[in-house]
Formats: C-alpha cells, sequence, structure tokens
C-alpha cells in the first residue's frame, strides 16, 4: 500500500524525523487560508499522488504570495500531472500539500528498502539527493552507500555514523548528529510499520544546519497490513486503476500493462509465460491476469469481465492448463461472463489438464465464436495476427 507525501510526513512527525510545517488542501481558496498560519513566503505548493517525479512535471511549485498559492494550487487541480511514472495520459491530483518552504543548503538522499538476496533491511544513503537514486547509481555507483542491518540486533549507532562520516565535505558535529538521529528513526519506523520502502528525497541540509525531510515515501507491505490496522485509514481508493481495485475484490492477481492482448491464465507462472510468448509472437499483452489455482467459476466470469472492460484490448487469449481449476469451470465461467457482455473482440482459447474435453464441448456447443489453439507458441501467434 502506498502512502501520500503528507501521510508519510504525518507518519515521520510522529517518529521524530522533523519535516516542514505544513498541511493538505483541495481549493486555492483553502490552499491560501493554510499558508497564512504557515510561516512565509516562501511557500511550497505540492500535488499528492502516488508518483514520483512531481518537481519536473510541475507537481511542486515554490511561491512567494498568497495569490501565487492560490493560482499554483487551481493550477495544479485543475489539470492532469504528467511525470515521468504516471504515463502519458497523466493522473489527476484531487489535494495538494501547502508547506513552509526550506532555505536549502544540501540535498542528500536517504532510504530504507528490504534486501531480498540477504534478506535484511538496508539503509541507502547519498549525497547527491534530489535526483533519482538509480540515475545516480548508473552515472556514479560509489556515491550510492549501503548499510545492511542484521534485524535481530537491530540498529545500532556505528550503522549510521559509518554512512554520515562519509559525506565530503563533513557538516558541523550538531549536523552530523541530527543526521546520525534521524538514521535511527528512519529504520525504526520502516521496522515498526512493516514497510517495504521508507524514502526520503531530498533529504535537506538548510543554511541553518538543520537536517530536514522535504520530500516523503512511504510504502507498506500489503501482507502485513493485518497487524497494522491503524494505517489502512490512509488507504486512497482513488489513485488505485479502478479496474485492479475491482479485481482486488475478487481476488484476482490483476496488473494493467500498456499492450493489447487481454490474457487470461491460471498460475502466475504461466501468465509470465503467456506474457513473454505474446511479446515474442510480436504482440503486447494488456494485462497480467493469473485467476488462481482454485478459482471458482465466478472468479473466472469476474476475471473475464474485467479483460473486457478494458477499452484497449483488442483480442484476448485464454491460456488454462486445468489443474484443480477444472477446464470446464473454466468454459462455464467465460460463458457466464459472455452471457452479460457481448465479446466485442477475437478470442483464442488453448485449454489442456483436466477435463479439457468438456470444457472444449461446453465452448463449441455455446455458440461463443472462437480460435482455437493447439499450443502456447500457436496460440500467442493467432492472436497476434487478430491485431496486426
Ligand atoms: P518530487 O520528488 O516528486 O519531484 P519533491 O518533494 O522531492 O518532489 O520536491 C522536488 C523539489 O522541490 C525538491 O528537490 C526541492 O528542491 C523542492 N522542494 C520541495 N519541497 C520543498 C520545501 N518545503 N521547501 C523548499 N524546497 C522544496
Ligand atoms: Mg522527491
Amino acid at each position: 500500500m502506498k502512502l501520500h507525501e503528507y501521510q508519510a510526513k504525518d507518519i515521520f512527525r510522529k517518529f521524530g524525523i522533523p519535516v516542514p510545517d505544513g498541511q493538505v488542501a483541495t481549493s486555492g481558496e483553502e490552499a491560501v487560508r493554510v499558508a497564512e498560519k504557515l510561516k512565509g513566503p516562501p511557500w511550497v505548493v505540492k500535488a499528492q499522488v502516488h508518483a514520483g517525479g512531481r518537481g519536473k512535471g510541475g507537481g511542486v511549485r515554490v511561491v512567494d504570495s498568497l495569490d501565487d498559492v492560490r493560482e499554483a494550487t487551481q493550477t495544479i487541480l485543475d489539470q492532469p500531472l504528467i511525470t515521468k511514472q504516471t504515463g502519458a495520459e497523466g493522473r489527476r491530483v484531487y489535494q495538494v500539500l501547502i508547506e513552509e518552504g526550506v532555505k536549502i543548503h544540501q540535498e542528500l538522499y536517504l532510504a530504507m528498502v528490504v534486501d531480498r538476496s540477504l534478506a535484511r533491511p538496508v539503509m541507502i544513503f547519498s549525497q547527491a539527493g534530489g535526483m533519482e537514486i538509480e540515475e545516480v547509481a548508473a552515472r556514479s555507483p560509489g556515491l550510492v552507500l549501503k548499510e545492511f542491518v542484521n534485524p535481530n540486533t537491530g540498529w545500532m549507532p556505528y550503522h549510521g555514523r559509518s554512512l554520515a562520516y562519509q559525506l565530503d565535505p563533513l557538516p558541523q558535529p550538531e549536523t552530523l548528529k541530527a543526521l546520525i538521529s534521524l538514521m535511527a528513526r528512519l529504520y525504526k519506523t520502516f521496522m515498526q510499520l512493516d514497510c517495504s520502502l521508507a524514502e526520503i528525497n531530498p533529504l535537506v541540509i538548510t543554511k541553518e544546519g538543520k537536517v530536514v525531510a522535504i520530500d516523503a515515501k512511504i510504502d507498506v507491505d500489503d501482507n502485513a497490513l493485518f497487524r497494522q490496522k491503524e494505517l489502512l485509514a490512509y488507504d486512497d481508493p482513488k489513485e488505485k486503476d479502478p479496474l485492479e481495485s475491482k479485481a482486488g475484490q475478487y481476488n484476482l492477481n490483476y496488473i494493467r500493462l500498456d499492450g493489447n492482448i487481454g490474457a487470461m491464465v491460471n498460475g502466475a507462472g504461466l501468465a509470465m509465460a503467456t506474457m513473454d510468448v505474446i511479446k515474442m509472437a510480436g504482440a503486447e499483452p494488456a494485462n497480467f491476469l493469473d485467476v488462481g489455482g482454485g478459482a471458482s467459476e465466478e472468479m473466472v466470469t469476474k476475471g473475464f469481465e474485467i479483460i473486457l472492460q478494458d477499452k484497449k484490448v483488442k483480442a484476448i487469449l485464454i491460456n488454462i492448463f486445468g489443474g484443480i481449476l477444472r477446464c470446464d469451470v473454466l468454459a462455464r465461467g467465460v460463458l457466464a461472463a459472455a452471457e452479460k457482455t457481448e465479446i466485442p473482440v477475437p478470442l483464442i482459447v488453448r485449454l489442456e489438464g483436466t477435463n479439457v474435453e468438456e470444457g472444449r464441448r461446453i465452448l463449441e456447443e455455446s455458440g461463443l465464436k472462437f480460435l482455437v489453439a493447439k499450443d502456447m507458441a500457436e496460440a500467442a501467434d493467432l492472436v497476434t495476427k487478430q491485431v496486426s
């Protein structure tokens, strides 16, 4: 689960990580009322969306008058925000964060993630802050420092020192102390809230030598939400793809992609392989959809409906290896969906495994128009021909 910047900053405040004063607003007028209560000018108006790179896309504006606070807010709320992470169509912004402008002396990068190969939390620190860390890693890998933590013994003061003392030039002792203490607090936040990511980019050293988190990004591990119930209040359905939300309600593993071949598959491995063969045949998948090993007829129906609702889909490939999910159950699920909505695009079916004859018979007797493929490669070829 992703959090908005303002939500992540609320959490940082609770854990004693310094952030600028600020509050969200949903209109120009409200933004002015918020700004009046804050120190300023300058004020900063920041789009609240689950996407990074807002600064470059015009989603972060530093302004010097209350009129400009109103205008910047209205501009950001009026048009979709396009950044490197939103795709070309951009994202609608429903709220902005108004906060005090900070006098920046230096921008650093600080984050916690889990290193899966070592099965350990790792703190990543760089004195090249404010830009994408992937870029820094590609251009000057020496500037990306890592400190792995043994989760059994936890964060130790030396972890922070070994990162902070590599800064060049070294900041004032008070600043270093604040930085090292902030690192410990970020570790605590990350572990206590079951985060998969806690990132501060930039972490700023101000002209006065203070250390302040100017940006804040927290992702919480969905699998831990059962014990992080108070974080559920931060969930924002408006930020989710509507089809992905719907899929979530039915326990379908569905991710929308950029292509135009809808694919319905059982099993994550087979779904990945199906995406590969679609690409090898020269087309692009419109989605990843794993209806699951033990899908019911209803789940198959819902999955098929979701694919049909995606307007980008120009052809559908059903690739099922019947095991626990039997081919006849799959066929009935598809028919149930087809009864409700007509299928306006070509359908290619490849079925194998348990009750395959029964499944094929149900589809053939249904009057539904579809092409049958004998194996995966043929299925991918057939479906690709429909869209090329
Ligand atoms: P994003 O990462 O989405 O571009 P950031 O929150 O990192 O958004 O903001 C982009 C840039 O805007 C920062 O690198 C910083 O230079 C400036 N900025 C953001 N918030 C403030 C603030 N409160 N005071 C001063 N400058 C800010
Ligand atoms: Mg940032």
